[in-house]
């Protein structure tokens, strides 16, 4: 496989050293929500810089081809907790239940002697188990209800500032003492409804931002079900709710509720309206219809993004700050990830759940003690976020966990026999006023092929990535591509095999 590894001589010699087993690092994760590769700087920089990622990147491992395994918020946790595949770990979907019975891995690193906290979004339907500190977010995102294990308090204030307050003052509380730490910062602003920040709300004001090339696509040749995914930005997206235009009869979607259902104060709102008034009222006035329209949405979505993603990046950078002036930064592997990835108009869409890239792609960067410099093309899935962190801090990994230790990958070290596929799947059915109607799938990509099957439709798709990035070309049934197709067919049944996958 390609590899861009450039190995850190003084690093790779740390590695080696007794320090990080006798003397281990403390782990920060920094998760984000529904975070695509597309808007993180280091790995495309077409629409956004992210400087704080990009400055992290810099210093430690970027790996170019990250995914997960279910594109979907609880699953993905679930996931992350187990180092297990969604069938197995039980959690296939946002409301069926993670097992029991499965050690988590909160549990696990305190048993290898970390004191654990995890800090932000949650969703997932049990309370925290083995962390020394919860504090789990909801609501909306200018007032948060934090619950902890004394009660649920609601705090004015944007999502993302205290999220990152609280995950300072919890890593300042464990300055000076005896154990390591394990902290899981899960923000959760780059979620619908993309709410930006009040310090964030002026970003973006001016021009236009570039057009995914699928913008308008078409679905022809692929399986009806993409055709009538409910994700589309043209169609789908609430007027009020997701794009913030001034319109009233769609009862708690609409903008006579707004305040109250985003935890607005009046502050609030007057920055927003100063903010959102003259567009909107430019925007009724110019009767914008057919393609026009679905511009303007498309710029009205992907601005408050990034806008959502630049108060994140901002976070990440004061955490990093915070570790730096404490004198933890030689002593803590900071690890920046993403639930998922997301469609940023790709395919015309907004929203995950597919296999198609913009949305199975998620971000991955490491830095810190004993991790090399440079990029890393190998495949990797967040299966293996847990297998590593627990080899990270000098635990054993246990033996049913399906994802691999990136640790060797993290040191430098070319692995031979590195996994030459990954597999997907995924299982939600949704229904209700906000639903996306995404068939249930799942597949088998290489470093250059995908296949997926869509049970519903007895439909396969086939793309060969290295031709056909956007992936508009379905080579499924292809008489020239059969024996390709044969080949996938055969390494996804091997790969179901292997995870043990009953349906
Ligand atoms: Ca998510």
């Amino acid at each position: 496989m390609r590899r861009t590894v450039s190995r850190s001589l003084g690093s790779a010699l740390l590695w080696g050293l007794p320090t990080l087993a006798g003397d281990r690092p403390n782990l920060l994760v920094v998760y984000s929500d529904d975070h695509a590769q597309a808007a993180v700087g280091c790995y495309d920089s077409k629409l956004c810089e992210t400087p704080h990622i990009d400055a992290l990147a810099a210093r430690g491992t970027r790996f170019t081809r990250s995914f997960v395994t279910n594109s979907i918020c609880g699953p993905a946790r679930a996931v992350f907790l187990t180092g297990l595949h969604s069938h197995a770990n039980g959690q296939t979907t946002n409301s069926a239940g993670l097992r029991e019975d499965l050690p988590q891995l909160g549990e696990l690193l305190q048993a290898a002697g970390y004191q654990t906290g995890v800090i932000g979004k949650w969703h997932l339907p049990r309370k925290p188990r083995g962390f020394d500190h919860w504090s789990l977010a909801r609501g909306s995102f200018y007032t948060t209800s934090f619950e902890t294990a004394q009660g649920t308090q609601p705090e004015v204030g944007h999502s993302t500032d205290l999220i990152t307050d609280q995950a300072i003052e919890w890593m300042g509380e464990q300055v000076g003492g005896e154990q390591p730490f394990f902290l899981w910062v899960n923000y959760h602003a780059s979620h619908r409804v993309w709410d930006p920040s009040p310090e964030h709300l002026g970003l973006y004001r001016d021009g236009d931002l570039p057009e995914p090339a699928t913008l308008f696509d078409d679905y022809a040749g692929r399986t009806p079900a993409a055709e009538a995914t409910q994700m589309r930005i043209a169609r789908d997206l609430f007027p009020a709710y997701d794009l913030k235009l001034p319109v009233t009869g769609e009862g708690i979607l609409d903008d006579a509720a707004i305040n109250r259902r985003k935890g607005m104060t009046a502050e609030h709102r007057a920055l927003w309206d100063s903010f959102y008034g003259p567009e909107n009222e430019a925007f009724l006035e110019a009767k914008l219809a057919g393609d026009d329209l679905v511009r303007w949405k498309y710029q009205r979505y992907i601005k408050d993004y990034l806008r959502s993603v630049a108060g994140i990046d901002a976070g990440l950078g004061r955490i990093l700050a915070s570790l730096a002036e404490r004198g933890l930064s030689e002593s803590t592997i900071v690890v920046y990830t993403s639930d998922q990835g997301f469609f940023l108009g790709e395919h015309g869409w907004y929203d995950k759940r597919w296999m198609y890239e913009p949305a199975f792609a998620t971000p991955l960067v490491v830095a810190g003690p004993g991790i090399t410099t440079g990029e890393v093309d190998d495949l990797v899935q967040n299966l293996d976020l847990a297998p590593t962190l627990l080899d990270l801090a000098g635990a054993n990994v246990p033996a049913h966990m399906q994802g691999v230790s990136l640790g060797q990958l993290l040191a430098g070290e070319a692995v031979e026999g590195w996994r030459d596929a990954v597999y997907y799947e995924y299982h939600q059915r949704d229904s209700g006023r906000i639903s996306h109607t995404v068939a249930p799938h799942y597949g088998v990509r290489t470093d250059r092929y995908k296949l997926l099957y869509v049970p519903d439709h007895d439909q396969w798709e086939l793309y060969d990535l290295a031709q056909d990035p956007h992936e508009i070309q379905n080579l499924a049934g292809n008489s020239e591509y059969a024996g390709l197709q044969r080949m996938l067919t055969a390494r996804l049944a091997e790969l179901r095999e292997r995870y043990e996958v009953s349906e």
